[in-house]
């Protein structure tokens, strides 16, 4: 399969941050530990499903000693609607105890430490360095893994190999915000399925296999040119 190359590589990046020039995490928190702890439950689980167990448990513990005060059962019975509810509360649990005990209840800021915290990860590391701290880091998820491949920007057997080719890739200037960006136009636009390719504004940079021909009744240009007839 070619990959993109350099100036379609750069016209990709350039039009993905037009498109979205200050993505947002979906994730609701109120501090980095309740951040973290959001994205550890995120793994396998939609945003929207973490975001409805986490209203309620952030209001009853968001932070490491209140999350040790609660408890695994409650904790259990917090998260219980969303997968791997029973290894997320013990990772939790222990990321309350290890934080508590050895890091002033506060969570690091550095990678190489994070990810020796129970229930990290690389992803979960990246992740929260880029959201807390609009850090460079490359959290390769599900929609990253996958949009890296049909779109031609690079492949990998997995996400840390990915995450690696992303890193020399990418622009300096688009490497903050490209994970969510990837991430948002997975979700929204360019889905597993059947992506919405009459809605996509990177159609015109867009090298997929999948790419779906625009009937130009889809057009949204011909669609304004209608209206405008009206
Ligand atoms: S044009 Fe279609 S395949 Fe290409 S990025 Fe957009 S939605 Fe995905």
């Amino acid at each position: 399969m070619p990959l993109m190359t350099l100036s379609q590589r750069k016209a990709f990046f350039q039009a993905l941050n037009k498109t979205y020039p200050e993505p947002k995490c979906e994730l609701n928190w109120t501090n980095h530990f309740s951040l973290l702890v959001a994205i550890i439950l995120s793994a396998q689980c939609t945003d929207k499903s973490v975001n409805k167990v986490t209203e309620k448990l952030f209001q009853a513990a968001d932070t490491p000693e209140a999350m040790l005060a609660l408890g695994a059962d409650k904790l259990r019975s917090f998260i219980k609607s969303i997968n791997y509810f029973n290894n997320k509360t013990k990772s939790i649990i222990l990321l309350a105890q290890v934080l508590s005990e050895k890091y002033n209840s506060q969570v690091p800021h550095d990678f190489e430490t994070l990810i020796t915290l129970p229930g990290v990860g690389r992803k979960t590391a990246n992740v929260f360095l880029n959201i807390a701290f609009h850090a460079p880091s490359i959290g390769v998820d599900t929609h990253v893994f996958r949009l890296c491949h049909r779109l031609k920007i690079c492949t990998g057997k997995t996400p840390p190999e990915i995450e690696e080719k992303l890193n020399k890739l990418v622009p300096a200037e688009f490497k903050p915000d490209v994970a969510l960006a990837l991430v948002l136009h997975g979700r929204y636009i360019c889905t597993a399925r059947k992506p919405f390719c009459e809605k996509c504004s990177l159609y015109n940079v867009c090298p997929a296999d999948e790419k779906r021909q625009l009937n130009p009744a889809d057009s949204s240009e011909n669609a304004t040119k209608r209206k405008g007839k009206k």
